[in-house]
């Protein structure tokens, strides 16, 4: 998400004449868009600015802005702890960063927290979305109301909020003008997606129905999703919509029903392997993949063999998993943690049992032709980048003419996350 805004916010500032720049070391002004959700993303953000300051100690100092939900969170601490900061801007008031850069002297700090969700919305419907890279975002939803214990989301991105379905689609239609093939709807409870009109209602699963219209659209994900929210509609899209891809994140935390009532997560284990079962019988080739927090207060032994346990029954094909990070304000930040030992050593086992799914599931592929949507060559490599429809990395020889079409790339060796091959001379070419 940080990405589609760090987009939106550029297609917003050229507006008044500022433009991306690699030049790192001459620019009027920094623009950092942070991230909240672990402890350690807050730690970088004040590093990198650090190497600005350093930079910058006998030039002109730029304007030092920080976004995001660091920003959101820390605000004036922000501030206090490093003063080369200039303007903080939360991830609901981005849209008015113009008038904030116009009206800026380096006499005043400026803070700008407020959540103006949907004003936010109604103004960058306004402007263009310029993306035009083969695979892009589009957020659908933003905010969360689900409170789960460790999380920082619904503090710093405030209210659950659903954009208006017509808005979307004609965001997608031009985003497919400018030449985007896949389209990854964005939320941070993206299935919880629902907008009234005066006489209809529409969920997620509206969305990919009506986006499966889309002539060149060739490809659709969606992502977070929460186990609570997958209902039957949006289960009966992994048969009924031909673009939607056979590959969810669908993050559980926990395989320990004690875990997920301490986590505030609102449903069981057994809903999560109930939807898992009805998705199967709908498309038995969907494969999954979650996130996991190890080490959350009061996991003990049998909580952790009981998330050990799920993942050999799910063998999910590619997962993230972190030790509880205690985030400033949420309820479990005042719990006793899990002895950090122990919790890592948890960390260990579980990646190497993820590891090895992820491992023997690409290995499968070997000799097989998989289907390959081109986004790009790699920097100073001969080598074309693309995704299979689980979206795992495949690097091969290509040409330029394949960018943007499908292909058939016949794998020939595969590592954890990256699959490599050729072209596949028997199957053709598929344009959009
Ligand atoms: N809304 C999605 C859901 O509920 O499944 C998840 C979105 S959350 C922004 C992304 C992931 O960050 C979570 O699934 C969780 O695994 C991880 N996360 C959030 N807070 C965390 C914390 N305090 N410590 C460790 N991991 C955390
Ligand atoms: Fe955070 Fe997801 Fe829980 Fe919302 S549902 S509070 S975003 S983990």
């Amino acid at each position: 998400m940080n990405e589609y805004d760090t987009n939106r916010i550029y297609d917003t500032v050229k507006n008044i004449g500022y433009f991306k720049t690699n030049d790192h070391l001459n620019t009027d002004c920094y623009l950092l868009n942070t991230c909240h959700i672990r402890d350690k993303s807050k730690e970088k953000v004040f590093d990198e600015i650090g190497r600005v300051r350093k930079n910058y100690k006998n030039k002109k100092k730029p304007i030092m802005i920080v976004a995001g939900c660091v920003a959101q969170a820390e605000s004036s601490e922000m501030i206090k702890r490093e003063p080369y900061i200039d303007i903080i801007i939360g991830p609901q008031s981005y849209h008015k960063i113009n008038k904030i850069i116009e009206n800026f002297n380096f006499n005043k700090k400026e803070e700008l927290t407020e959540f103006d969700t949907e004003d936010k919305f109604n103004y960058l419907d306004k402007i263009k979305n310029h993306d035009s890279k083969v695979s892009s975002f589009l957020t659908i939803q933003e905010g969360c109301d689900k409170f789960c214990s460790f999380c920082v989301v619904p503090y710093t991105r405030g209210a659950e909020y659903s954009r208006p379905f017509k808005k979307i689609i004609e965001e997608a239609e031009s985003l497919v003008k400018n030449g985007t093939k896949e389209i990854t709807l964005l939320g941070q409870n993206v299935n919880a997606y629902y907008f009234k009109d005066k006489n209809k209602s529409y969920k997620l699963s509206d969305l990919i129905l009506e986006l499966d219209k889309i002539n060149d659209l060739i490809r659709i994900r969606y992502t977070t999703s929460h186990p609570k929210d997958m209902t039957d509609d949006l289960i009966e899209c992994y048969s009924s919509s031909k673009k939607l891809m056979p590959f969810i994140h669908l993050p559980i935390q926990s395989g320990s029903d004690k875990i997920l009532k301490l986590m505030n997560r609102n449903h069981k284990v057994e809903k999560y392997l109930e939807t898992y079962k009805l998705i199967k019988q709908k498309n038995h080739n969907v494969e999954f993949s979650s996130d996991f927090i190890i080490g959350y207060p009061g996991e003990m032994e049998c909580d952790f063999n009981d998330t050990m346990n799920l993942i050999k029954e799910i063998k999910f094909i590619n997962s993230y998993s972190f030790i509880f990070s205690p985030r400033p304000g949420t309820p479990a930040s005042k719990l006793e943690p899990v002895d950090n030992e122990i919790a890592k050593e948890r960390l260990i086992n579980l990646q190497r049992e993820l590891e090895g799914h992820q491992i023997k599931k690409n290995a499968s592929l070997v000799n097989s032709s998989v289907e390959v949507l081109v986004e790009n060559k790699l920097k100073n490599q001969k080598n074309y980048f693309g995704r299979n429809v689980f979206l795992n990395s495949v690097l091969f020889e290509g040409e330029d003419k394949y960018i943007g079409k499908l292909v058939n790339v016949k794998i020939e060796k595969t590592n954890r996350n990256t699959l490599f091959g050729r072209i596949d001379k028997n199957k053709s070419m598929r344009a959009a």
